[in-house]
């Protein structure tokens, strides 16, 4: 493609249309900034959808990244590399995972669930296949993921999908509880929804999934692809106190911010029943464990510690959303940490975030009228500011502040 072409040619006379088309094409990044081919700058509240934790080519991802690619690239599963040892063990360790535990290394967030479902098949000594999942889940794009996946949209085009799933109304506690018996393999629970618009569970519900799961022997999975790796304000909302409500999960997936950019998941088995699950040939992949991969994933979790974000989230986080909703036009704040969500009282958010695009700021519209921002977890107030003095204007241009 010549610079002077036109991309947008180029890339529907290439790229599948299943996923869309763009509205710009970037070039570069630094930081929370993005620019486009024609040298715009964005500030970028979406990260990838919530994947570049530390922003664009922070250095100690390219450091970590250039050094391991030159140094050793991919070994399969038949050897053993330092970067996925040292990743695994300090999965662990953040996850406060009991003796026992271990981690699963794959390619994104619907891997790391197709491996839990496996597992689940296995529980019990194999035979239950029922698997309860949250209208308003998202878990993904495969086939077992996709099952497990409420929008209806989705999954109706690709009929007969996995069979076993069964989908819990969102917040009724007793709905679930009905669905937890002695058929019951795994329950599957985002804790924040991601896809649904930055949606919560109720009180209790968290706590009534694990007692619901551990009297009836069936796992309990959180998918933590969206809400895990610091996004929330903790390693993992599972265990910030509020969202987790204290419990322990039998399996934690995990993706999108864990490569900080680079394609990397991981399903986290906790105690040694779970990490028995699966014997010795009934699961892998040929980059489980890519050297490359999993040394981004360190460099992620290292400079998440030495630079104190977790702290740093949790506080512009609650001031932020704190600030968002003081403006005209927006109706409600969700989310937790630096996974928020607004909800406006007028307007589409789809035109919402067109007129963003235009003012330089990338958000995106997750409902018809929600906008999810999921910037880099090294954004500064500063930044977050520059977008706070915009909004009200930028919802002006598209008819979203209220009549
Ligand atoms: C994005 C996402 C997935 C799917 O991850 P991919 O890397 O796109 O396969 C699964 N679960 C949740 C909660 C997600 O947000």
């Amino acid at each position: 493609m010549t610079q002077s072409a036109d991309w947008r040619t180029h890339h529907s006379g290439s790229i599948l249309p299943a996923l869309g088309r763009p509205q710009r094409l970037l070039v570069r990044g630094q930081g929370a900034r993005v620019w486009d081919e024609t040298g715009k700058e964005y500030l970028d509240l979406l990260a990838g959808i919530a994947v570049n934790a530390l922003g664009h080519a922070h250095p100690a991802l390219v450091e970590a990244v250039s050094d391991q690619v030159a140094t050793l690239g991919q070994v399969s599963n038949y050897f053993a590399s330092q970067p996925q040892i040292a990743l695994a063990e300090k999965l662990l360790e953040v996850a406060a995972a009991p003796q026992g535990s271990a981690v699963y290394f794959c390619n994104s967030g619907a891997e790391a669930n197709e491996a839990a479902l496996k597992m689940s098949r296995r529980v019990a000594g194999g035979g239950r296949s029922k698997v309860v999942a949250v209208a308003g889940g998202f878990h993904g794009r495969t086939m077992g993921a996709l099952a497990m996946t409420s929008k209806e949209a989705f999954r109706a085009p690709f009929a007969p999908g996995v069979p076993g799933v069964v989908h819990v109304p969102h917040g009724d506690i007793e709905a679930l509880r009905r669905e937890v018996d002695d058929t019951c393999a795994a329950v599957i629970i985002e804790p924040i929804q991601g896809e649904a618009g930055v949606r919560r569970h109720p009180a209790g519900y968290l706590r009534a999934a694990r007692e619901a799961t551990r009297s009836a022997g069936a796992l309990l999975i959180l998918d933590e692809v969206q809400t895990g790796i610091g996004r929330c304000g903790s390693w993992f909302a599972f265990q910030d106190p509020d969202l987790g409500e204290g419990i322990v999960p039998d399996i934690v997936t995990c993706a999108k911010g864990l490569g900080g950019g680079l394609p990397l998941g991981a399903t986290l088995t906790f105690g040694d029943a779970v990490t028995g699950l699966l014997v010795p040939g009934q699961h892998g992949s040929t980059y489980s464990g890519n050297p490359v991969t999993t040394a981004a994933g360190l460099a992620v979790l290292t400079t998440i510690e030495r630079a104190g974000l977790l702290p740093a989230v949790r506080g512009l986080g609650q001031e932020f959303a704190g600030r968002l909703r003081l403006i005209d036009g927006v109706a409600a704040v969700s989310g937790a940490g630096l996974l928020i969500a607004l909800e406006l009282t007028a307007g589409n958010a789809k035109a919402v975030a067109e007129a963003a695009l235009d003012a330089g700021f990338i958000v995106n519209p997750v409902t018809d009228t929600r906008l999810r921002i999921a910037p880099p977890l090294t954004i500064t107030e500063g930044e977050l500011g520059e977008f706070l003095d915009a909004l009200p204007a930028i919802l002006d241009t598209a008819g979203g502040t209220a009549a």
